[in-house]
C-alpha cells in the first residue's frame, strides 16, 4: 500500500510505551505491530515472532552484515535490537499501518528516514522515580537492568523536544486517550 504509514513510539524504558501502543492495537483499525529482532534472551510469557524475532548475537550481525534492517542498535551490551526492512514492507502490503514500540534512537532514526510518512510520539514518565517503580513492578528486570535503563533515561528525556507530539503517562488513562487521539488525527479517522 503506496499510502501506509509509520507511527511511532518511543520512551526510555519503563514509561509505558508497550501498554500504550498494545492498546491502540486493540482500538484502532488497521494498525499492524513491527515486530522487531533483538539478541536478548526471551522472558517468560514472551513469543517468538509476535514480541520479537529473537535471533543469536551472530545471526543479528549477520543480517546487519545483509543490510536487511532499517535501523538498528545496540542497545545495551549484546542486546542488538532492530527493525527488518522486509517487516515494514510485510505490513504495508497488507495495506496496514505499521506502529512501533522502539526506544528513542531508534524511533527518532525511523522518522527521519520516513519524513512526512510518520507520526512521532514521546511517552513522557511523571519522573525518573516512577519508571524506577514501574520497572521493579513490571518484575522483568534485574537490578543490574534496572540501573542500565534509569541510567540511560536522562539522557532519553532530553531528546522529547525532537519528536513531533509528546504524552505524558501520568495516569494511564489519560495517556491512553491521548496517544488515541493523536493517531486518529494524523490518519484522519
Ligand atoms: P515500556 O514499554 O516503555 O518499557 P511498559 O509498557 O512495559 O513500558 O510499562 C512499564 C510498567 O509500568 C508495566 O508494568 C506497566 O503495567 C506499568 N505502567 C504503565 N503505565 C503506567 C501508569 N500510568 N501508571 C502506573 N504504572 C504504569
Ligand atoms: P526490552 O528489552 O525492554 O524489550 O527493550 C529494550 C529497548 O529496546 C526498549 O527501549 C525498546 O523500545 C527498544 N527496542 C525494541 N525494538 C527496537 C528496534 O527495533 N529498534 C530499536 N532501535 N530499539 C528497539
Amino acid at each position: 500500500m503506496n499510502s501506509g504509514k509509520l507511527i511511532i513510539f518511543s520512551a526510555p524504558s519503563g514509561a509505558g510505551k508497550t501498554t500504550i501502543v498494545q492498546h491502540l492495537l486493540r482500538v484502532i483499525p488497521g494498525l499492524e505491530f513491527s515486530v522487531s529482532a533483538c539478541s536478548r534472551p526471551i522472558r517468560k510469557g514472551e513469543v517468538n515472532g509476535v514480541d520479537y524475532y529473537f535471533l543469536s548475537v551472530d545471526e543479528f550481525r549477520q543480517k546487519i552484515q545483509n543490510d536487511e534492517f532499517i535501523e538498528w542498535e545496540e542497545v545495551y551490551k549484546d542486546n542488538f535490537y532492530g527493525t527488518l526492512r522486509s517487516e515494514v514492507f510485510r505490513i504495508w502490503n497488507r495495506g496496514h499501518h505499521v506502529i512501533f514500540d522502539v526506544d528513542v534512537e531508534g524511533g527518532l532514526n525511523l522518522k527521519g528516514q520516513y519524513t512526512g510518512r510518520a507520526l512521532a510520539v514521546f511517552i513522557m514518565p511523571p519522573s525518573i522515580e516512577s519508571l524506577e517503580n514501574r520497572l521493579r513492578q513490571r518484575e522483568t528486570e534485574t537490578s543490574e537492568s534496572i540501573a542500565r535503563r534509569l541510567g540511560k533515561a536522562e539522557k532519553e528525556l532530553k531528546t522529547a523536544g525532537q519528536f513531533d507530539v509528546v504524552v505524558l503517562n501520568d495516569t494511564l488513562a489519560h495517556a491512553l486517550a491521548e496517544s488515541e487521539k493523536v493517531v486518529k488525527d494524523f490518519l484522519k479517522i
